[in-house]
């Protein structure tokens, strides 16, 4: 018996409107509901997405008489933090947020010397049950909107900016430079919201935060018709596919929407990604003892992405994380450095993923935003 896939998101109550659910031409139109003129629209976009500023206060070109109003209509809060720890003396920091209607959700920030990179959800949850990733044993609550998921790096770059984030080079600009969709969810399964995250993070500010497209990855189970229409949006993320197993019979049973979409078809769907958007793709493998570690596997995974061509991938081991419950383990070191090397001999470049936050539960399958994390 397969496990069980949920795509569709159960119904709920939509989280309110933001400014950072439009585009700009509809935050022109909704000012002007409020009987505003349009450039109120453009002054309010600064604030949230060039100044980082949250405080209706500070918005002195905004007249006081009404401002509240604005600011409540269009500025909503959609994120409330409910915990925050951090790890690696200050420049790892988990955020545990609670959504409009209870739902909770993780990010997790991390500084380091010449970037800043935050982790994202895309989901309160996730339906694809992978059962070595602890948001996959939850399940799925909702879909976040796109405002919800803008906010959790809107949030990430003010505490940034207010100097709350430790570690860093001192000359380095106070700003997120990397955006990976590697939190909870499955985020091309929640396609249309993240779409549009993608777009508000890569617009120009102050339409949006005027990210690089280079610096955002979007991780995939490997939902195989998103994939080829995320490629035809024009906007050259990452790619980044949750291989785990080269072949199908431990990819079931590891990713079970490889019932669905086999290796193969994934594989050929991340190949036409790379040429339609010249960027290459990751392929991610957390490295399970005795699962899915084995030289065979190894080069077996090589020969698959090498029959594709060269030079369109490279791959990422990951060794496992533990999470509650689960009877899996990491990869021994040395299994580890010979899984690495046989890829490697291949020609296929490959690096360990270094995780951060291990000991928060925030490194990679380890968000489950669990009532637990409310005692701390
Ligand atoms: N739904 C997306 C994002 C999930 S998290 C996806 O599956 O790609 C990002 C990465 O962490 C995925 O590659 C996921 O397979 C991996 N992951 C999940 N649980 C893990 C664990 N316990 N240890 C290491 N990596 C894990």
């Amino acid at each position: 018996m397969p496990a069980q896939l949920t795509f569709t998101a159960p119904r709920r109550a939509k989280p309110p409107r933001h400014l950072a659910d439009l585009t700009s031409s509809e935050r022109a139109d909704a000012v002007r509901e409020l009987g505003l003129p349009a450039f109120r629209a453009k002054q309010l976009s600064t604030h949230y997405f060039d100044r980082l500023v949250d405080d209706p206060q500070q918005m002195t070109d905004l007249p006081a008489e009404g401002r509240g109003e604005l600011v409540e209509s269009l500025l909503p809060r959609l994120l409330t933090p409910v915990s925050v720890r951090t790890a690696d003396s200050g420049s790892t920091v988990k955020t545990l947020w609670r959504l409009f209607d209870g739902a909770l959700v993780e990010s997790v920030l991390m500084r380091y010397p010449g970037r800043v990179t935050i982790c994202v959800s895309s989901q309160a949850g996730c339906g694809m049950n992978c059962p070595f990733c602890a948001t996959g044993q939850a399940g799925l609550t909702r879909n976040m909107s796109t405002a919800e998921i803008v906010e959790q790096v809107v949030a990430g770059a003010r505490s940034l900016a207010h100097g709350e984030i430790a570690g860093g080079a001192e000359d380095a600009p106070l700003r997120v430079s990397n955006v990976v969709f590697m939190g909870m969810g499955e985020g091309l399964a929640n396609y249309k919201a993240v779409v549009g995250a993608l777009r508000r993070l890569t617009d120009p500010t102050p339409d949006g935060l005027g990210m690089s497209a280079r610096g955002i990855t979007m991780s995939t189970v490997g939902l195989v018709p998103a994939i080829d229409k995320l490629a035809a949006e024009g906007l050259p993320v990452t790619l980044a596919l949750s291989l785990h197993a080269p072949d199908d019979e431990l990819r079931n049973e590891l990713v079970p929407i490889n019932t669905r979409w086999k290796v193969g078809e994934a594989l050929d769907a991340a190949r036409r990604y790379f040429d339609i958007t010249g960027r290459r793709v990751s392929i991610e493998y957390a490295l399970i003892r005795d699962m899915n570690d084995q030289a065979w596997r190894a080069d077996l995974l090589g020969k698959l992405l090498n029959a594709r061509g060269r030079g369109w991938v490279h791959v990422n081991p990951i060794p496992l994380n533990p999470t509650p419950g689960s009877k899996w383990t990491a990869s021994d070191p040395r299994v580890e450095h010979a899984f690495v090397e046989a890829l490697r001999a291949r020609g296929i470049p490959t690096t360990i993923r270094d995780t951060r936050g291990k000991d928060i539960d925030g490194a990679c399958g380890q968000l489950a935003a669990s009532e637990t994390d409310l005692a701390l």
